[in-house]
């Protein structure tokens, strides 16, 4: 990483969860490992967003010659954390011919006759893409335990089930990158106020959504479970704080940017003789 750039150590170490530490003393409104203010992190997005595209571009370019991997961001987060923002602007900055994006609601009749990673599957992505998950699998160890829509019986074991199928993922090829975005109450009380304040965002406000906020405790302790649980050494989770909408866009920038400079890529090799097809184009 350059230096000068704000970053006092890398956003994976920076962010990554301890398990054990309390979900409680999470500062929504911090910004671990990142020193620089606003201006110079708006500054950095550009500049990364930047960076984040030529990986991408690389990735997509050799999924196309046959490689088979692929990265996975999965985006978790109360009601006005900032999902939507995450893939607008930062998925937003890459070609969107290599990425492939799922929102996950509440299931439809089919998908609850199906056991729940049924759907996820479904969206998995191909070699070359980067797969982004609105909403996911946590779901199902999410609103579903938190409103006892299945019992514990059936709830419990997910946790362990959701391991293995991360696992299964990176062993075909696939990074997944866990980012569990948090904002405070407060914070998202403005959020939702703004939502009702201005007609251009009606649209994403769900009366449903205040009830929520009276289950924010349960929410926690769902969210502590999950962490705790499904942090693994294959698929950590990231904790982002999410007051700030700023510093979680370049967050996430950054981790991106990370797992896709871990893969090492390189340009693919051509499949055709290069000086054979010169002479021929030249005569053509
Ligand atoms: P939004 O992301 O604002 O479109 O809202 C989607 C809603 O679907 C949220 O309230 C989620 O909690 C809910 N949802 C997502 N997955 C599930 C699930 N597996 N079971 C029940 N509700 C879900
Ligand atoms: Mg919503």
């Amino acid at each position: 990483m350059a230096k000068n750039d704000g970053w006092t150590e890398s956003a994976s170490e920076a962010l990554r969860w301890r398990p054990g530490s309390p979900v409680t003393d999470i500062d929504t409104s911090g910004k671990p490992g990142f020193d620089g203010d606003k201006a110079l992190g708006e500054e950095l997005l550009a500049s990364r967003g930047a960076r984040l595209s030529e990986l991408q571009e690389l990735l997509y370019a050799n999924g196309r010659s046959g490689d088979h991997r692929s990265v996975l961001l999965v985006l978790q987060g109360m009601d006005t954390a900032g999902k939507g923002g995450i893939v607008r602007h930062v998925i937003g900055m890459v070609d969107p011919q290599g990425v492939h994006t799922a929102s996950f609601g509440k299931p439809t009749d089919e998908e609850l006759s199906h056991d729940f990673l049924w759907r996820i599957h479904k969206q998995t992505p191909k070699g070359g893409q980067i797969g982004v998950f609105d909403r996911s699998h946590y779901e199902d160890v999410l609103v579903v335990r938190v409103h006892d829509l299945v019992p514990q019986s059936v709830w419990e074991p997910r946790y362990d089930i959701i391991n293995s199928f991360e696992e299964d993922l990176a062993s075909s090829g696939t990074t997944v990158i866990k980012c569990a975005m948090f904002v405070s109450l407060d914070e998202q009380k403005k959020r939702l106020q703004e939502r009702l304040d201005r007609p251009d965002k009606y649209w994403k406000y769900n009366p449903a959504d205040i009830d929520e906020r009276g289950y924010w405790p349960k929410y926690q302790e769902a969210y502590q479970a999950m962490l705790d649980r499904t942090s693994t050494a294959g698929a950590p989770w990231h904790v982002i704080p999410a007051d700030r909408k700023w510093f979680s866009r370049l967050a996430i920038t950054e981790l991106l940017i990370e797992a896709l400079e871990s893969l090492n890529l390189d340009w693919p090799p051509a499949d055709f003789d290069v000086e054979h097809e010169k002479a021929r184009l030249a005569e053509a």
